[in-house]
């Protein structure tokens, strides 16, 4: 089946103080349609630029696309100027961000920017658009959506806001969503939901998910396939099952043991020591996780390990891996 999104050596660069710095740096993957994949990592390790890349919502005049391709279906987004990606965007990709971030507008009812979108993409009334408004709150387990609909985003808990912003996402019915740390802000139990509706919505609309999260968990309970980044590159990807049962980047085996555990409390997680590289400080040799990689080897600080298959649909970029490259500085 030819997949429904293409990202072929994206580079994104973002500018500091004039230079740019990449903050995606040439990365390659595909998303089939109905799958859901996840994009696991630290903050700072470029999820979210590379949704931004995708959506073409870079910040204008900071972050730009250096190369690389996006194809959407076959058609290159990243040629499309803003007249033509608008008319993708929201209708088929839509986006759901972490919730205190959702464009959710304080000052307008919930019926009005559902309605926004729903005028934005389709020709239909405004008696249609609301009852179509109604009948998405509905669809996303919204009780009482003939009331909620006249209600402003401060009268909705958090959980509930999330709900509008998928309902909102799902509207035009779009063949991709990408949910970008969807639950993120929002407390375990409704998190679950969230996470629930979200796979319900995937199957009923046969819609491809691209979930970004740093929570291994999550990906564990919602995605296909897995792709692992660390400062802005790909270091593994597989398949959830393989990536659980037989973990192979060393970054990867550290985000496995900080999965919280549900009786264990969040200050006694294991969290990862050290920090990601800011983009100013990017090694620019070797293997960008050495400082922090506990099986560092003195050749990581020279050599630049690269993305390659270990086993059929396993890839992993860490010279423990490579065995063709030469291995100075390794005692036999
Ligand atoms: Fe660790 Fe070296 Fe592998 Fe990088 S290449 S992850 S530093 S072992
Ligand atoms: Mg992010």
């Amino acid at each position: 089946e030819a997949p429904l999104l293409e990202v072929k050596n994206l580079e994104t660069a973002f500018s500091i103080d004039g230079t740019y710095y990449n903050a995606v740096d040439n990365v390659s993957f595909t998303v089939k349609p109905r799958q859901i994949v996840g994009i696991v990592g630290e903050s700072g390790c470029g999820k979210s630029v590379m949704s931004l890349s995708i959506m073409k919502l870079l910040p204008k005049g900071i972050g730009k696309i250096k190369s690389g391709e996006i194809l959407f279906n076959g058609v290159h987004l990243e040629q499309m100027n803003d007249k033509d990606i608008n008319k993708i965007r929201g209708k088929d990709v839509a986006m759901i961000f972490q919730e205190p971030m959702t464009s959710l507008n304080p000052v307008f009812s919930i019926g009005f920017q559902l309605q926004e979108v729903l005028f934005n993409h389709m020709n239909i009334s405004k008696k249609e658009a609301r009852l179509k408004s109604i009948a998405l709150l509905k669809s996303v387990g919204i009780s009482r959506p003939e009331k909620i609909v006249d209600e402003y985003p401060h009268q909705l808990s958090g959980g509930m806001r999330q709900r509008v912003m998928i309902a909102i996402a799902i509207a035009c019915q779009p063949k991709l969503l990408i949910a970008d740390e969807p639950t993120t802000a929002l407390d375990v139990t409704v998190q679950a939901q969230i996470l629930e509706l979200l796979k319900e919505i995937q199957q009923v609309n046969d819609m491809s998910v691209i979930l970004i999260t740093h929570d291994l968990g999550v990906v564990a309970e919602m995605c296909d396939d897995v792709i692992v980044m660390y400062a802005g590159k790909i270091v593994e990807r597989t398949d959830v099952d393989t990536l659980f049962h037989d973990p192979k980047h060393p970054y990867t085996k550290l985000l496995m043991g900080s999965i919280p555990k549900m009786d264990e409390d969040v200050e006694v997680l294991s969290s990862i020591k050290g920090i990601v590289p800011s983009l100013k400080n990017m090694p620019k040799l070797g293997c960008k996780f050495a400082a922090r990689c506990p099986e560092a080897m003195p050749e990581c600080l020279s050599i630049t390990p690269q993305l390659a298959e270990t086993d059929e649909g396993h890839e992993v970029s860490c010279l423990l891996y490579e065995t063709s490259k030469p291995r100075e500085g390794v005692q036999a």
